[in-house]
């Protein structure tokens, strides 16, 4: 499984977001998030055990510092600052101040790049949570399922989640967000048989943008079958007709 040891890595190619330097605000090695997704790449929260800390605003931007420096000096690129690691980003009591410090670094030092943030959004309830993801270029908001039986099947909550909270929290961006979705079947849930009503979803949020992916590596749970990109453009085909701008990566 994939699980990062440094607050800050990479950068790493990405599918969605090109040349990508990743900050991980959870603990080093291990594993800290509210869902516990079947598909997870960093593997089930119970493996992923660990001392729950986690990096401060100082610590963080030394990190970020120390690293944008050296890529300037070596000429590496980058095309964003991708919030994601092991876990739920949002979960580090410091994000807000964390954000803060990274977009003034990134103003600094790399002025071409995104500051991406890949949530899960559980913490919307949060206005400081919403405040801070509001200042990123990308704020990537994850919906893989739309009621809380899909939301057992697929993403294991470990905290309260409720489709209209969530609906709630995401309307708070007046479609000034990226809308992420999880494309796979297992036994027991399959995305095509939620297309319907997550388009009708799609259509209320109206998301700049739309981002729908499909398994790429090992996951915890075994068995699962992707959906290929012809797939999931043909399930997406009314929205594409609606003029949605939608990503899919297989
Ligand atoms: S929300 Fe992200 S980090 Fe958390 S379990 Fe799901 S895929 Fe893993």
């Amino acid at each position: 499984m994939l699980r990062f040891s440094d607050i800050v890595f990479g950068p790493i190619r990405s599918r969605r977001l090109g040349s990508s330097l990743g900050v991980n605000l959870l603990p080093p090695n291990g594993k800290l998030c509210n869902f516990d997704c079947i598909y997870c790449e960093c593997g089930w929260n119970a493996d992923g055990r660990c001392t729950p800390e986690l990096p401060d605003a100082d610590q963080v931007a030394k990190a970020l510092e120390a690293k944008l420096l050296q890529c300037a000096e070596e000429g590496i690129s980058i095309d964003s600052i991708t919030f994601s690691g092991n876990g739920e980003p949002t979960l580090n009591p410091d994000f807000p101040a964390i954000i803060d410090r990274t977009i003034a670094l990134r103003d600094r030092l790399c002025p071409k790049a995104v500051v991406s943030v890949l949530s899960n959004a559980t913490m919307l309830g949060r206005e400081k949570v919403v405040e801070a993801l509001r200042k990123v270029d990308n704020p990537i908001l994850k919906l893989d399922a739309v009621s809380r039986e899909g939301a057992d099947l697929i993403n294991k909550p470990q905290c309260d989640w409720e489709l209209e909270t969530v609906l709630d929290g995401m309307a708070k961006f007046q479609g000034n967000f990226v809308l992420q979705t999880m494309f796979l079947a297992s036994d027991e849930f399959d995305t095509a048989d939620i297309a319907g009503r997550w388009m009708d979803i799609v259509r209320q949020l109206k998301p700049r943008q739309i981002m729908i992916y499909t398994l790429d590596r090992e996951t915890p749970q075994k068995g699962l079958v992707k959906y290929s990109v012809e797939q999931m453009r043909t399930m997406v085909a009314p929205l594409i007709e609606e003029g949605f701008e939608i990503q899919i990566k297989g």
